[in-house]
């Protein structure tokens, strides 16, 4: 870890995004996803990425206050974050229960954004319900055979590898009976169907598995032993980039403000009561984040807590948008091609975009099921696999 002092490091990184910055953020979707993957690669190359990953597989293993430093530079400096959901959600996983050879096989080329990997949990019936999910792999020889579909499985399209939950077991071993598994998203039997989603854009898409054969090197963690991995993983997807969303609804907010002011609603008390409640929740947002990454660095993992940090930043972008379009009059209605658009309409597809905010990563009602029974030790819900 390093012995750097904290603003010093701040500085240097500083310079370093004042000099190689990405440049503009280009309109199409493909030329920004090379953008995007560019970015990820220059960041890796200069020794900026993975701020919470060990170094050996190219990571900065920041100590604490080192980590909020650079998601709140990296806001500022308005650059990308990484492609796909790999970096956040199945790196902590891999990092925790992989083998030496895993790590060192998928972990770089994630990180360097040369590998995209989507994840491959909810099915047709199994969102909130996970330990229902019905996708198969039968053991074949070193191989497992996988058949079954996954749904709202982001970034699908532009995916090269898929981390998974599949069947091993039987249906009714629920959770007992399910291993998690690496999929090559270019492997015969893998096909993608973009799914529109309310903004016109395609992020999310179905993926169907109709007898793919992925080597048995490819599971982590034991057969059938997949549970804890979830748990771990979800923990990461609820705290993934909470400090960064803090950082960037700082920004923000005070643009919103700005925008406010020179449009004259500031001066109504009532907009400016609701422009003070954001300025309260954006701060609880970077206290949230704060006991999320200290929870991470103390424990291992973000734990059942990262539930409030998840909760607390949807309803508040949401409410956030909400407020926008509605303060910015008709004219906060008007699609980003009408003539008056307010800034490109970023406030009207921000409150588009934010609608599926509580039901991604676990809908608003399942966190705080867990924020009942893991935080607070109210009785558990019958039915679901208990906590532990
Ligand atoms: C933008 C977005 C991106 C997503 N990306 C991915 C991804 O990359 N990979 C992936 O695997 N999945 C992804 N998902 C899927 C997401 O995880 C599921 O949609 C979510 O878990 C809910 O599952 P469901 O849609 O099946 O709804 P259901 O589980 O069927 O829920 C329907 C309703 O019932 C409520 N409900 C269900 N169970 C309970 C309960 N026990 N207590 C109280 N209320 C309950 C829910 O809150 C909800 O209101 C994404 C979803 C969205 C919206």
């Amino acid at each position: 870890m390093t012995t750097e002092p904290v603003e010093a490091f701040r500085a240097r990184l500083s310079e370093f995004l004042t000099g190689h910055g990405p440049g503009p953020r280009p309109r199409d979707p493909d030329e920004r996803f090379a953008w995007t993957r560019a970015w990820q690669a220059t960041l890796f190359d200069h020794g900026f990425a993975g701020p919470g990953w060990p170094e050996a597989y190219g990571g900065m293993d920041l100590p604490f206050a080192h980590q909020v430093a650079y998601q709140e530079e990296l806001a500022r400096a308005r650059v990308p974050g990484p492609v796909g959901t790999g970096l956040g959600i199945a790196a902590p996983t891999i990092i925790k229960f992989g083998t030496d050879e895993q790590k060192r096989r998928w972990l770089p080329s994630m990180l360097r954004g040369d590998r995209v990997w989507a994840q491959g949990y909810s099915e047709p019936g199994a969102g909130s319900d996970l330990p229902g999910l019905r996708t198969t792999a039968r053991r074949e020889g070193p191989d497992y055979v996988v058949t079954g579909q996954k749904v709202w499985t982001s970034h699908a399209a532009r995916a090269d590898v898929f981390f998974t939950l599949v069947r091993t077991g039987a249906v009714a071993d629920r959770q007992r009976g399910i291993s998690y598994l690496i999929i090559d998203a270019h492997a015969p039997g893998v096909e993608v169907r973009p799914l529109r989603d309310l903004t016109g854009g395609h992020v999310f898409a179905e993926v169907f598995f109709d007898g793919v054969r992925v080597p048995v090197a490819d599971r982590v963690g034991e057969e059938n032993g997949g549970w804890p991995l979830v748990r771990t993983s979800l923990g990461h997807e609820r705290a993934a980039g909470a400090m960064n969303q803090a950082a960037l609804y700082r920004r923000v907010l005070t643009e919103l403000e700005e925008l406010l002011r020179e449009r004259g609603a500031l001066a109504d008390p009532l907009v400016a009561d609701r422009v003070a409640g954001f300025e309260i929740g954006v701060r609880i947002m970077r206290y949230n984040a704060q006991r999320t990454i200290s929870d991470i660095l103390a424990h291992g993992e973000p734990g059942p807590a990262s539930s409030i940090s998840r909760l607390h930043i949807t309803a508040f972008e949401q409410e956030l948008h909400e407020f926008a379009v509605d303060a910015l009059g008709p004219a906060g209605l008007l699609g980003r091609n009408s003539p008056g658009a307010v800034q490109r309409a970023r406030w009207l597809t921000g409150f588009l975009r934010t609608r599926a905010s509580t039901i991604g990563a676990g809908t608003a009602e399942i966190q705080l099921n867990t924020i009942a029974e893991q935080v607070l030790g109210l009785p558990h819900e019958p039915g679901m696999p208990a906590a532990g």
